[in-house]
């Protein structure tokens, strides 16, 4: 059983801004980046939003991109789509208002089940000389309260692809509103089995009211005050968490709830700002971990020893890191981070071995040349990079599938393993 005295979780389960307790060497690099952009967020924002349609104001490349990310999930009509603005809309930026204006209001009255609208920068230069601030009000104008149109900016000059979603939910923050009464705040997009299973743990704690942000209808708006403590369920929203703390919310600092330990951790920071008892803790947890421990034994044997590397790319990679140095047993050879946020992974860095090799931002060829030079066992990292890195015989996971992959919370812990036990077993059937 996870022995939480080891873990980093305060007495009251609350900091506004703890650091890590242990000062770990960060190898910093700046250079040619190898990431999605923001507008990848969409994929994931608009299943779990289900009354919001995404209007991304870009380019034929912003097209594509969203359509061959997003394309193979579609099942019904989609709730994502691009306003392709050309060369010649530049000529005039009032038509450029007038036109986007247009087809707004007639998506909206085409698509009734619709409650929120995001229009999404991009970073064509056309784009950026468009105002889609003054947009969304001149649209709020004439359609709120039937429709909120909110806008934020994809644009990979600003954003990589997880802070797609930091960017829309900071844009939703000055729309809550004000309650101060006591109340637990779950910050990050998770899948809705994974809301149900956290809702039911919280229940049998007796931590309450929760709720969660994004909900699972953009319009179903939590509130935010002096009595909002905030639990985080991902570490790529620090532009939102620290807009929430600004309207009086409170930060509980917990490792994220990936693997059985940290699960445990990040419960045990809520239940010690709720005070619950320890024994009750235990007699709810106890059998969740039980059950999370033995669906992880069956991947330990595979993964232990193995070794990683973790490019920069989702901001998952400390919390995942974390979680196959300590519950799996891999070797960590570097963990990559496109930021680091301290706030953010403050819990996180504490967990991380003494010898860990960190490194933020990225200069591509030095981080391939030091991929090759190890020769990991699995090398978590983009789309782009995965097929050269295959080619050369070395075994990868795509860091998006994180992502897209219900990850959290005990009965996802072996699933969790098992995205880094498929590719070992792919080679290994590839290998004669
Ligand atoms: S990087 Fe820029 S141009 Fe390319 S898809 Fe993203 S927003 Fe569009």
């Amino acid at each position: 059983m996870t022995d939480l005295s080891a873990l980093p979780v305060s007495p009251a389960g609350c900091a506004s801004a703890a650091p890590a307790k242990r000062t770990i060497p960060v190898l910093r690099e700046r250079g040619q980046r190898e990431v999605f952009c923001g507008l990848t967020g969409i994929v994931w924002l608009h299943r779990k939003m289900q009354d919001a349609f995404f209007l991304v104001v870009g380019s034929r490349t912003c097209a594509h991109l969203i359509q061959s990310a997003a394309g193979v999930m579609i099942f019904a009509e989609p709730r994502f789509g691009t306003a392709i603005l050309s060369d010649r809309d530049l000529a005039g930026l009032a038509d450029a208002n007038d036109e986007l204006d247009r087809i707004c209001v007639e998506l909206l009255s085409r698509r009734p089940d619709i409650g929120t609208l995001f229009l999404v920068g991009s970073c064509p230069s056309e784009v950026i000389k468009l105002d889609l601030a003054k947009a969304a009000e001149r649209l709020n104008a004439q359609l709120f309260p039937k429709v909120r149109v909110l806008n934020y900016s994809g644009s990979g000059i600003e954003t990589t692809f997880t802070q797609g979603e930091d960017a829309a939910l900071r844009a939703m923050v000055p729309v809550l509103p004000k309650d101060d009464a006591s109340q637990l705040l779950v910050v990050g997009c998770v899948a809705d089995v994974v809301e149900d299973q956290f809702r039911r743990v919280f229940d049998q704690l007796g931590i309450g009211p929760v709720a969660f942000f994004p909900a699972r209808r953009a319009a179903d708006l939590p509130s935010v005050g002096a009595g909002t403590r905030l639990l985080l369920a991902q570490p790529f929203n620090g532009d939102t968490v620290r807009a929430l703390v600004a309207r009086g919310a409170e930060l509980i600092q917990a490792p994220y709830p990936l693997g059985a330990e940290g699960t445990t951790a990040w419960l045990a920071a809520a239940a010690a700002a709720w005070g619950v008892a320890k024994d009750r803790f235990d007699e709810v947890t106890r059998p969740l971990i039980e059950r999370s421990n033995r669906a992880l034994e069956r991947y330990r044997p595979r993964l232990a020893g193995k070794s990683v590397f973790l490019m920069p790319d989702s901001q998952l990679e400390i919390p995942i890191a974390r979680f196959l140095s300590r519950e799996m047993g891999m070797t960590l050879i570097e963990v990559g981070t496109p930021y680091l946020d301290r706030q953010m992974v403050a819990a996180e860095l504490d967990l991380l071995p003494e010898d860990v090799m960190l490194s933020e931002g990225q200069h591509l060829d030095l981080q391939l040349e030091r991929v090759r030079a190890a020769r990991p066992d699995i090398t978590v990292c983009g789309l782009g990079l995965a097929n050269p890195l295959e080619a050369e015989g070395l075994s990868t996971k795509w860091s998006i599938e994180l992502v897209f992959t219900p990850i959290h919370g005990y009965d996802q812990a072996a699933d969790l393993a098992e995205v880094f036990v498929r590719p070992l077993e792919r080679r290994s059937r590839l290998t004669v």
